[in-house]
């Protein structure tokens, strides 16, 4: 009964966003000529992408990092990708967190690691994104902006990012998100990607990008920006992996 009222509820919240805040018609044709991957999707989906941009901007915190101001084009340009992803799962996916950070460009992070006498060593990483489970979600501004260019290589930083956020769904970044069959999940993932970290190994070129050998949290982020800005690519480079990622995400971007 409770279940009922609040579901009713929050269809009142949403519609009545959608009619009080929608994205502007301008803004929205600007985001999609610059991510063709965007536009390329068919009138429904391209509607349905609008309409949950317009709730993920409503229930998210931007902040500007470095004195960077949060203009609508940043906001509109980071939900529109980040929306693409659960275009079938529905923003439930992304009730774990609240708060995006953006930078204007990547950010050097201080690291420690300890070796296995206990020496603790210290190294600078570059990061164009970060995601940790509960949030926040880290992106620079400028590898965002590019996203239409860098599509051309299956880079994508909002969908790599988004990615471990739904792998993180259950609380582990392991390239298994909640709601798959585990073990038949894994029967695929893993000879993919043992498949494709002897490819990097043997120095083949390759339509994901090798830092996807970093672990199969790292695969499956990868994996996904691939599926998503270069479909037909990855469908014929690694039709089972494509295969696996149709079956989650229920689409079908190559089609
Ligand atoms: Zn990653």
């Amino acid at each position: 009964m409770l279940d009922r009222w609040w579901s009713t509820l929050r269809k009142m919240r949403d519609e009545r966003t959608l009619k009080r805040r929608p994205i502007p018609d301008a803004l929205w044709e600007l985001t999609l000529a610059r991510y063709p991957f965007l536009a390329r999707r068919s009138a429904e989906d391209r509607s349905q992408l609008r309409e949950l941009a317009t709730l993920f901007l409503a229930q998210k915190e931007f902040t500007g990092a470095q004195g960077l101001p949060i203009t609508d084009e940043i906001a509109v340009a980071i939900a529109a990708q980040a929306c693409l992803p659960v275009l079938r799962l529905g923003l439930d996916a992304y009730a774990g967190f609240v708060g995006i950070v953006v930078h204007p460009d990547e950010v050097v992070a201080r690291r420690e690691v300890m070796d296995d006498d206990g020496v603790v060593h210290h190294y600078d990483e570059t990061l164009a994104g970060e995601a940790m489970e509960g949030g926040p979600v880290m992106l620079s501004w400028y590898d965002v902006e590019s996203a239409g260019e860098s599509a051309e290589w299956g880079y994508n930083v909002v969908i790599h990012e988004f990615a471990h956020v739904l792998d993180m769904g259950d609380g582990r970044a392991d390239g298994v998100p909640p709601g798959v069959h585990r073990e038949r999940w894994l029967s695929v993932l893993m000879p993919a990607f043992d498949n494709f970290c002897e490819r990097v190994v043997c120095g083949y070129e390759t339509v994901l990008d090798p830092y996807a050998a970093e672990g199969l949290d790292e695969f499956f982020a990868v994996a996904s920006e691939s599926f998503f800005v270069t479909p037909q690519a990855l469908k014929e480079e690694q039709p089972a992996l494509y295969r696996l990622l149709m079956s989650y995400y229920r689409q079908d971007p190559a089609g």
